[in-house]
């Protein structure tokens, strides 16, 4: 089914007041119950006083490959990004409508307990992680580190704090820094100051791909303080300082835009000298998107599939034809050519930052993050004849008998 036969207004849901008193992560302030090491979401007990930089949040692909918590996952061995998400008591201040970390939910359910892309995020002493990594040396099957910012008073400060940590005791070479960042609370020197502590790329999680879905879903439409222009702001600062190919944008497919919009922002991307990092819409339980429909497949592999040919195949977005609703119905590139490209299989994985592979093929591999194990949306390995048969018919492209 398409999005463009059943049409669906991507509108969140209406954020509800906080009552005063469980504003702010009051509630786990209140209890104060001294942290014990590695805290697994669980909401039978009171959450723990944790706070940046002593402690830092991972997602469960991290933490088991890390070894610090058992379980297995589907078709994965391991996740190569160590994704370290800063956390405090009050949580990310901004209310992005289809986030699980976002503000509106502090009433419901303490911050280090909330699920974020589909996982929970354990909470770990910031100094027990490094040593595990620093430990195994290059022999860790982590092949980038990642810092993820929120949206609190203190992010900037305590980022800096856990890439020196880091830093001291990792060598930057073995295992390079990306950061994640928080435009809204950054200033130009703050870009600065992270790359002569040794980052190595610096991302903006636009997510919105253009102004006005910006404005609704992380904006003055959900009483959240990003804007647009500050987000290009210190995008195009990430551009002067970490220079060609070391900066890029994350952008969340199927929120409304058409597919030429967020091709476009693609291709504005590479003329800048950045990449995109492609992510598709999933509604996140608890977010104010929650009762949206996900990306629809045919949609999000086309994007996937043009996106990848725009990145890293020279295939410009003027080369590619849209029909009258925005909607992808040619390539830009022989079939024979697009054939080679699909068989390849790589332009399905998931999209972020490069890891040893390859330039193409990420550290960042988000197993389960933006869909199902039983609907592949971005895939954390090398698809298989399996998944490609299944790609092809999502993509309404008959395989060859
Ligand atoms: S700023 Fe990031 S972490 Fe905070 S609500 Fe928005 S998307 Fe979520």
């Amino acid at each position: 089914m398409s999005c463009y036969e059943h049409p669906v207004r991507m509108e969140p849901r209406a954020p509800q007041a906080t009552p005063s008193e469980l504003k702010n992560g009051a509630r786990v302030k209140a209890n104060d119950v001294p942290p014990a090491g590695v805290y697994r979401p669980n909401y039978n007990v009171l959450t723990p006083h944790m706070r940046s930089p002593e402690y830092v949040q991972m997602s469960t692909a991290a933490a088991l490959t890390l070894g610090i918590m058992s379980g297995r996952m589907y078709r994965c061995e391991c996740t190569r990004c160590l994704n370290l998400l800063l956390t405090y008591p009050e949580g990310c201040r901004a209310n992005c409508a289809y986030c699980g970390l976002a503000r509106h939910r502090e009433a419901e359910r303490d911050y280090a307990d909330r699920n974020f892309i589909r996982v929970d995020w354990p909470a770990v002493p910031l100094a027990q992680t490094i040593d595990i990594v620093a430990r195994d040396g290059a022999a860790s099957p982590f092949h980038r580190m990642c810092i993820s910012m929120i949206t609190h008073p203190r992010s900037d400060e305590d980022t800096r704090t856990v890439l020196r940590q880091w830093t001291e005791r990792i060598d930057p070479a073995t295992i390079p820094v990306s950061i994640l960042s928080n435009p809204t609370t950054m200033t130009r020197d703050d870009v600065k100051r992270l790359h002569e502590l040794g980052a190595d790329i610096f991302t903006v999680a636009l997510d919105a791909a253009t102004p006005e879905i910006f404005d609704r879903t992380r904006g003055k439409g959900v009483a959240s303080p990003h804007s647009w222009a500050k987000y290009w702001e210190i995008l195009l600062a990430a551009r002067d300082v970490f220079g060609r190919g070391k900066f890029g944008a994350h952008v969340i497919v199927g929120m409304g835009e058409t597919e030429r919009d967020v091709l476009a922002l693609v291709q504005q991307l590479v003329d800048l000298g950045g990449h995109s990092h492609l992510f598709c819409f999933f509604p996140e339980k608890g977010s104010l998107m929650d009762h949206l429909p996900a990306t629809p497949r045919d949609q999000w592999r086309r994007v996937q599939l043009a996106r990848y040919l725009i990145d890293y195949r020279g295939v410009r977005v003027e080369q590619m034809r849209f029909d009258g609703d925005g909607r992808l119905v040619d390539f830009g590139l022989p079939a024979p050519e697009l054939e080679d490209v699909i068989a390849a299989g790589v332009a399905f994985r998931t999209s972020g930052c490069p890891g040893k592979f390859a330039d193409d093929v990420s550290a960042c591999d988000r197993p389960y993050g933006d869909s199902p194990p039983s609907d592949i949306a971005s895939y954390p390995f090398a698809p298989n004849k399996t998944d490609l048969r299944r790609i092809r018919r999502q993509l309404r492209i008959v395989p060859e008998s």
